[in-house]
């Protein structure tokens, strides 16, 4: 395997950077290779702006359109070149984060804006009246796959089917399917840590143990099955899902998740 661990805590000596670690020695002795994004010693600027377009960029600034153009042209900023290289060498694709107000830290967001820019992350395909382009299934990304490691403050009860934060597979939904199948990326079913802030040193020991037994098995774990947008399931143009194939006692996102 050829894994990214794309990893965003700003403390090198926090329970992120230890999962982090762990993963790279393990994989790594495991005969795989291992490269890292670390956003925070990298500095990596969060913020999509003109500059990332250089001198040709549109006034009024367009981003989408700017950065599909700047993607055609090659002329995106080095940063963002060398993350997209790192994607392409990689089949396997790991986001080591804590949870934050729900999502991922604000950095990992900017990560994403920048280095999925249009006709690599978004807007691949033919859009028609009959095709709304490669996505879901397909797309740029397509043949590699995903597997989120978050860390969460709060304990699994409040992020069960009834727990007061929503279930932990809607929140995630948005990274996991939006931002990580959307371009073909396959997703594994997320590691989650929960009650980080209150590990004792002996559930540091079993998290540890469960974490290097999900990295060894990356190759075999079966993905979430999301329905794919293009080989019948969906309505077209619509995109809504076709009445009758919700599975029982499925709704909202869990309505795209085949049973
Ligand atoms: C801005 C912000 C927003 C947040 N939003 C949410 C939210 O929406 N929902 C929610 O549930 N939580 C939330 N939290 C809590 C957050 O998810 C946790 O603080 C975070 O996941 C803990 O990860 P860490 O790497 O920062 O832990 P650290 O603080 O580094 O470590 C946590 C504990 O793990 C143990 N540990 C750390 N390193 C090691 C090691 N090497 N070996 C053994 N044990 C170790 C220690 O006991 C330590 O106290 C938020 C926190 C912040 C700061």
């Amino acid at each position: 395997m050829k894994t990214l661990i794309v990893y965003a805590h700003p403390e090198p000596d926090s329970l992120n950077g230890a999962l982090k670690d762990l993963a790279v020695s393990t994989l790594e002795a495991a005969g795989h290779e291992v490269r890292v994004s670390d956003l925070y010693a990298m500095e990596w600027k969060a913020v999509v702006d003109a500059a990332d377009y250089g001198p040709s960029a549109s006034s009024p600034l367009k981003v989408a359109r700017d950065s599909g153009r700047a993607f055609d042209s090659g002329t995106l900023t080095p940063d963002v070149l060398a993350e997209q290289e790192k994607l392409r060498w990689a089949d396997t694709v790991i986001l080591q984060f804590p949870l934050w107000w729900y999502s991922m830290p604000a950095i990992l967001k900017g990560w994403v804006d920048r280095v999925l820019t249009r006709q690599f992350g978004y807007g691949v395909g033919e859009y028609s009246a009959t095709k709304y382009g490669e996505r879901f299934g397909e797309g740029a990304l397509a043949g590699r796959r995903a597997l989120l490691s978050v860390t969460v403050g709060g304990p699994e009860s409040h992020y069960a089917a009834r727990g007061i934060n929503g279930p932990i597979d809607d929140l995630l939904f948005p990274i996991q399917h939006g931002i990580l199948y959307h371009p073909g990326i396959e997703v594994l079913p997320p590691f989650v840590l929960y009650r980080a802030d209150r590990l004792t040193s002996e559930e540091y020991r079993d998290a540890a143990k469960a974490w290097q037994e999900r990295l060894l098995t990356l190759e075999t774990t079966e993905p979430i099955a999301y329905r794919r947008q293009n080989f019948g399931e969906y309505e077209i143009p619509a995109l809504t899902l076709k009445e009758g194939l919700e599975s029982t006692g499925r709704s909202g996102f869990g309505l795209h998740v085949r049973s």
